[in-house]
């Protein structure tokens, strides 16, 4: 198979171009074409030769991911793409808008093997990674796509980024580098179930990236109930990660919790989080759980969530609720990659 060109950093691009004996304007050219024009194929390369466009085509592909659908929300404008990859697997994005500016999610894996009990992602289990280009593809598509610049790029869709971690850091590292969508790192979040070791080697990049931490249950117990990872890595060990990273990086972390009825929402689970958060530089989001069918977890009502927020909220924790985007569509991580497997197309 040949080598796939997107995932070549621009100082790597240079060497390689340098190797098949191209002069260095010319990489500079191909990388602005790849990742500043975001071009899907060498024949769209129109200031390079003929010539090298079919050296090129020869002897290197670029990750297809191609558009099969994208629905609107007429609530809130959010919009979920499925993506069809080179190997026929399918993978979900999301493009929010925001007065901010226009936020991507993308997914890191196709499938995930982590298992948390009321997340869609996992249920048919981890099929592959995804290359460095196809997390790129994804939010190059959908700048194409909206017409509009991303300003936002969050890696909480399908998959555990840091079981993907090799893939992960070329992509961040192309993503926000100066020659290409130049994507400021403080507008990128990186979301984990807490994959410990990993976050050891996240925060020595010291990158200015947002690290969010799926914790759902303030104690060890309540967390291991919702998330099989908890029974691997402690929550006690887990939080001394937490500290190594704003210690290394200066960037606070973000917790993400998300109320499930009955099983986290209670005044004695308000308390837990209140001892575990109340000594730590973060920001905590919670998430009422987007219910999926395959799972009988319901979302607490609105005053059970608001009183949960305003317990935290007293204790001087910094907390919002995520407002819930595009609910009308398949909203919770996964379901629109489901439903489409689940109906027949591509693989499962
Ligand atoms: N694997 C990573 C990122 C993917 S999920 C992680 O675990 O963080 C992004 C966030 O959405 C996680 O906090 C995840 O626990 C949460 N999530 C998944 N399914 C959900 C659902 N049905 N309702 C609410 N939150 C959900």
């Amino acid at each position: 198979m040949k080598k796939d060109i997107r995932v070549y950093t621009y100082e790597q691009l240079h060497r390689e171009m340098e190797i098949q004996g191209e002069k260095a304007f010319r990489a500079k050219q191909i990388y602005e074409w790849l990742h500043v024009k975001l071009a899907d194929s060498f024949s769209e390369m129109t200031n390079l030769s003929k010539e090298l466009r079919s050296q090129l085509e020869a002897s290197w592909q670029i990750a297809p991911v191609s558009m099969l659908e994208c629905q609107e929300s007429r609530l809130d404008g959010t919009r979920k793409f499925l993506f069809r990859l080179g190997d026929g697997n399918v993978v979900e994005s999301v493009l929010m808008p925001y007065k901010h500016g226009n936020s991507v999610c993308i997914s890191s894996q196709v499938g995930c093997r982590m298992g948390c009990r009321f997340c869609a992602s996992t249920i048919g289990g981890l099929e592959r990674n995804l290359t460095a280009s196809e997390m790129l593809g994804q939010v190059y598509q959908i700048q194409k796509q909206s017409g509009e610049r991303v300003s936002n790029v969050v890696v909480m869709g399908t998959g555990e980024p840091l079981d993907n971690y090799e893939n992960l850091l070329v992509f961040l590292q192309i993503l926000t580098g100066e020659h290409g969508l130049h994507i400021s790192q403080r507008n990128v979040t990186i979301s984990t179930c807490g994959i410990i070791p990993k976050m050891y080697e996240l925060a020595k990049e010291h990158l200015q990236i947002t690290l969010a931490i799926s914790l759902h249950g303030a104690t060890q117990e309540k967390r291991a109930q919702l998330m099989p990872i908890a029974n691997q890595y402690k929550l006690s060990d887990l939080l001394i990660a937490c500290d190594d990273y704003f210690r290394e990086t200066g960037r606070r972390i973000t917790f993400e919790y998300s109320l499930v009825h009955g099983i986290n929402d209670t005044e004695k689970d308000a308390e837990a989080l209140i001892f575990v958060l109340k000594e730590r530089n973060c920001h905590l989001n919670l998430i009422p759980v987007n219910p999926i069918k395959e799972r009988n977890f319901q979302k607490p009502d609105r005053k059970i969530a608001q009183n949960f927020k305003n317990k935290l909220e007293k204790s001087g924790i910094n907390v919002t609720i995520r407002r819930e985007m595009g609910a009308d569509i398949d909203g919770a991580c996964g379901q629109l990659r489901r439903s489409y497997v689940q109906n027949g197309g591509g693989k499962a």
